[in-house]
């Protein structure tokens, strides 16, 4: 791995992905941007190009289409200059849980949750070997929040979430980073595919404050990085219940309270 490694970059064609992109080439980072749409990574590209003069590849994929994720795997597997993963492609779908088609659901699982499981996969092995690089997942603050009525994203979101501690745990001894990213409502065309105006939603965030939040984060080595949260202490204290828990939730008997008919 070169001392700058270069990039892999998910959803890079606009949004987070795209900013990601840009951040990463003015940091001198060769790039590697994966989506569907080549012809907006192509200008998204050219333009970088020019700006910052690092070399990127344009890798076009719909990774929910087993032979284009194949390819996108084979390359974090072979390409030994790629030391940083950014799994941002993602979508959402809206209404409710009994309105939502089983297979605009199962779309959903197969990009946000399969997709980022198999690429982080991918590259694993190799940066562990190494001792070294990146995985970033961007994951959501759904994803701890049922009560916003976006279930099967918030699922997918908490998936995202517990892989990336889980990765932390396995290979941080290993020397690779793993962080969450956890976004709030922030101004992409995420809005337009769950049908709304984002003008129309408060305590929005700009893209780019976002991503730029999130590079700290990274830059600070962070496992779980919230932009939008304010006082950090209610993750640490959120966390902190969750811990206080382990060693009290295996256990042989059941709970007393359970001991009784209701
Ligand atoms: P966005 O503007 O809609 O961008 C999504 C990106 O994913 C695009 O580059 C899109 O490119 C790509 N993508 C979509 N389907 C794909 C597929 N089947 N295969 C490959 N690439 C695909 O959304 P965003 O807001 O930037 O979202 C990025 C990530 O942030 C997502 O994981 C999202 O869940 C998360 N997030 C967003 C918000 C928010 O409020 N914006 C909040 C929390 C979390 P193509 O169409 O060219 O494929």
């Amino acid at each position: 791995m070169r001392d700058i490694p270069a990039v892999l970059i998910t959803g890079a064609s606009t949004g987070i992905g795209a900013t990601y992109a840009e951040r990463f080439a003015r940091r001198g980072h060769t790039l590697v941007l994966v989506a569907r749409d080549a012809a907006r990574m192509e200008a998204l590209a050219d333009r970088l190009r020019q700006e910052t003069g690092v070399t990127i590849d344009i890798l076009p994929a719909d990774l929910t289409q087993a032979a284009d994720l194949a390819k996108v795997e084979a390359r974090l597997q072979e390409d030994s200059r790629i030391g940083i993963l950014v799994n941002n492609a993602g979508t959402a779908i809206g209404g409710s849980f009994v309105d939502q088609s089983v297979e605009d659901m199962t779309r959903l699982v197969a990009l946000n949750a399969t997709a980022l499981l198999r690429l982080s996969r991918a590259i694993a092995p190799r940066l562990a070997a190494a001792g070294e690089g990146a995985i970033v997942n961007i994951g959501s603050v759904v994803g701890v929040a049922p009560e916003f009525g976006m279930t099967v994203y918030g699922a997918t979101k908490a998936f995202v979430q517990f892989l990336s501690q889980g990765l932390a745990q396995e290979l941080g001894p290993k020397g690779v980073y793993v962080q969450a990213v956890l976004p709030a409502t922030t101004r992409t065309e995420i809005w337009d595919h769950v049908g709304a105006d984002v003008n129309t939603l408060s305590n929005v965030m700009e893209v780019g404050d976002l991503v730029d939040a999130a590079l700290v984060g990274f830059d600070r080595r962070e496992p779980v990085t919230i932009p939008p949260l304010h006082d950090a202490g209610q993750w640490d204290a959120f966390d902190g219940a969750r811990k206080a828990m382990l060693g009290n939730i295996v256990n042989a008997l059941p709970a007393e309270r359970y001991r009784t008919p209701a």
